[in-house]
């Protein structure tokens, strides 16, 4: 483990917002997520080294359910996606776009598809080779690419996931023409559920972004913030158990810790080893009353944070200045 300094503005000054464990791999495991006092950046720290965070990412963390439902998600993701670059489609000649972490390259080749020349960046092993198009793989930061430009760079849920996200702005600088686009989606720390819920993926996650502290790294690296989409159209981060956190911090009065957090019905159902139905539904709804309820308000609760700009996810598009 190491400790570390703000990765915006160097201070090493920061307090201590919540702490949790890895809820997926190692429970047992808790890491603190601290708030930078001078600029209000957020991440873990202490943290996994470059070389001990391999371990929070095993095999399964890439295996996606490879149904005809997940296409059609994927599909609905990649449109979502493309509209970011639309604003460059319009004049003459192709279009270059590079995609940090590109996985198994589905989203620069539906680009490709729309006339897009593409390239990719990917260092998971785990991800299936491409042969179809230029993968680079490497760190983004570590790349040569000498005089090499693109159009657009592209980063999709990266940036919390890196140990150093100003190298990343500071080499999309470099590479974006001018006048070209950087678009990027993170999770929204302003959000309930990165900031009270515990629905960070936490050490994997080890950056977390406001629209104040994008800006200030836009702003650090030459580029002009010039659109936010706060929203689920690409990827969801629902307020899972929101009515909970509020009537315990609300109405009681006490604070809401990782240990208050009530099992999913799947989690409950592994637990006491039930079988889905209308018993083990009961179950659960006896379990935990306020969990059913706030599944039922998620809509509203939903559309009410994406109204006021405060939902999990956010996607933003930069402008590289001339
Ligand atoms: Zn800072």
């Amino acid at each position: 483990m190491e400790t570390v300094a703000c990765n915006l503005c160097g201070s090493a000054e920061h307090s201590v917002v919540y702490e949790m464990p890895d809820a997926r791999f190692f429970r047992e495991e808790f890491f603190k997520i601290v708030e930078c006092k001078r600029c209000g950046l957020g991440f873990v720290n202490p943290r996994p080294t470059t070389a001990e965070i391999q371990k929070y990412y095993p095999a399964m963390y890439y295996q996606g359910p490879p149904t005809e439902s997940h296409e059609l998600y994927l599909n609905r993701r990649f449109s979502a996606e493309a509209s970011c670059l639309k604003p460059l489609e319009n004049g003459e000649g192709r279009r270059r776009l590079l995609d940090v972490g590109c996985a198994n390259g589905n989203f620069p080749r539906f680009m490709a598809a729309r006339g897009w020349e593409v390239e990719g960046v990917e260092i998971s092993q785990a991800s299936q080779p491409i042969k179809d198009f230029r993968v680079f793989m490497e760190e983004f930061d570590k790349i040569q690419f000498g005089e090499r430009k693109y159009d657009a760079v592209t980063a999709w849920a990266v940036l919390e996931h890196v140990h150093d996200p100003m190298a990343y702005f500071r080499k999309a600088a470099q590479v974006v023409k001018k006048g070209g686009l950087f678009v990027f989606l993170v999770t929204n720390f302003e959000s309930a559920a990165s900031r009270h819920l515990f629905c960070e993926d936490v050490p994997r996650h080890l950056y977390f972004f406001t629209r104040e502290t994008v800006k200030q790294y836009l702003d650090k690296t030459g580029f002009a913030l010039e659109q936010e989409d706060n929203g689920r159209k690409v990827h969801k981060m629902a307020p899972n158990n929101w009515l909970g956190f509020m009537v315990r911090t609300r109405l009681l009065g006490k604070k809401y810790e990782f240990r208050d957090v009530p099992m999913t019905s799947k989690e409950f159902r592994a637990k006491y080893n039930l079988r889905p139905g209308l018993m083990t539904s009961l179950k659960y709804a006896a379990y935990s009353p306020t969990m059913v309820v706030d599944r039922m308000l998620w809509p509203v609760i939903e559309t009410a944070q994406i109204l006021r700009k405060t939902y999990g996810i956010s996607t933003y598009v930069a402008r590289r200045l001339p």
